[in-house]
């Protein structure tokens, strides 16, 4: 039997998000500044050192992956990847959140080598609010990738979108009906302070406000039968059968009590929560020994040392140092 990673408030750890690149070819205002270094690529966990850290995780209880980004359909053969981590002992689901740009041309591959659970970014329909929004143009291909997904088999295709008032927030109606006319389920979020822009609280766009809207113009929801707390999405279904809508709530509703997740950076560092301010360097274990017993130490020690929850809403809060695009989400 796996070992546990339970943290000192009982939550039991055993979802790994890892960034495989802090690479994108998108520039979401959001997220990232328009002009950004990235991170050379020696500096970047290869497929291997990736999977030798799964491998580990996967004794100490992790059985949910989730491959993220910057952009990770920009990392070269990312089907290879997800082939090797299907493939460990343990791992239970692997799933993937893109921009959708370059899903076109890879939704099957990844399909074959196994990817089951695919989310896909996308805060409006509008080509000129996408392009603002975005600072690059490419909604057309974020769509061909919506459907090649589809086609691929990957069902539910999630959109996530993230509702910021007075720039998103009269996406929430059109996005939904474009998710119900495909079959597709809508993942609102609420804007959080982990972009490379300054955040501000007037501009979060409220659970219950996207939920208003939706029900106002487009029909009656209730909590959905299967609903999941440990999952960051609050979940809704339509009265009427049109399908399903979530939401995460980070800031009006935040999950922390539950969070079940860890996170591995591109370059190596474990962040036991989104808005850590301190991470370990495993790269160096994961280059330096085969000993895999500095590894488990370490996966423990974050854990361990994991705090109750972000601080976003107390005077209390420090904003992480590194940018979304270098987390992964
Ligand atoms: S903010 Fe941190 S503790 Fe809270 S749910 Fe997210 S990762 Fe977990």
């Amino acid at each position: 039997m796996p070992a546990e990673l339970r943290d000192t408030f009982g939550r039991l750890h055993n979802n790994l998000r890892i960034s495989v690149t802090d690479r994108c070819n998108l520039r979401c205002t959001y997220c990232m500044p328009e002009e950004v270094s990235f991170m050379e690529r020696q500096e970047l966990l290869t497929f291997e050192e990736i999977a030798r850290f799964v491998r580990i995780a996967a004794t100490l209880g992790i059985n949910k992956i989730r491959l993220t980004g910057g952009e990770p359909l920009l990392r070269k053969d990312l089907a290879k990847l997800v082939r090797l981590l299907v493939g460990i002992d343990g791992i239970q689901d692997v799933g993937l959140t893109t921009n959708g740009m370059l899903l076109g041309d890879q939704a099957q591959a990844l399909w074959d080598a196994g990817l089951r659970r695919i989310n896909i970014s996308l805060d409006t329909l509008d080509a000129e609010r996408f392009r603002q929004l975005t600072r690059r143009d490419g909604l057309e291909r974020t769509i061909d990738g919506i459907m090649a997904a589809r086609r691929a088999g990957f069902d539910p295709v999630k959109i996530n979108a993230v509702a910021i008032r007075g720039i998103t927030d009269h996406e929430v109606v059109p996005l939904a009906r474009f998710a119900r006319e495909h079959g597709l389920q809508m993942r609102f979020i609420e804007y959080m302070p982990i972009g490379a822009d300054e955040w501000e609280r007037d501009k979060v766009y409220y659970a219950h406000e996207i939920l208003e809207q939706i029900e106002g113009e487009i029909g009656p929801l209730v909590p959905a039968s299967d609903y999941d707390p440990r999952a960051p999405a609050m979940e809704f279904e339509y009265i009427d059968g049109g399908g399903r809508v979530g939401i995460i709530a980070s800031i009006s509703r935040p999950f922390c009590n539950h969070c079940n997740r860890l996170r591995l950076t591109a370059d190596g560092k474990l962040r036991n929560c989104l808005f850590a301010l301190d991470e370990i360097d495993v790269k160096g274990f994961l280059r330096t020994s085969q000993q895999d017993d500095a590894l488990v130490e370490a996966i423990m020690r974050s854990v361990a040392t994991k705090w109750e929850g972000h601080e976003i809403n107390t005077a209390r809060f420090i904003k992480p140092l590194r940018t979304m695009h270098t987390i992964g989400g």
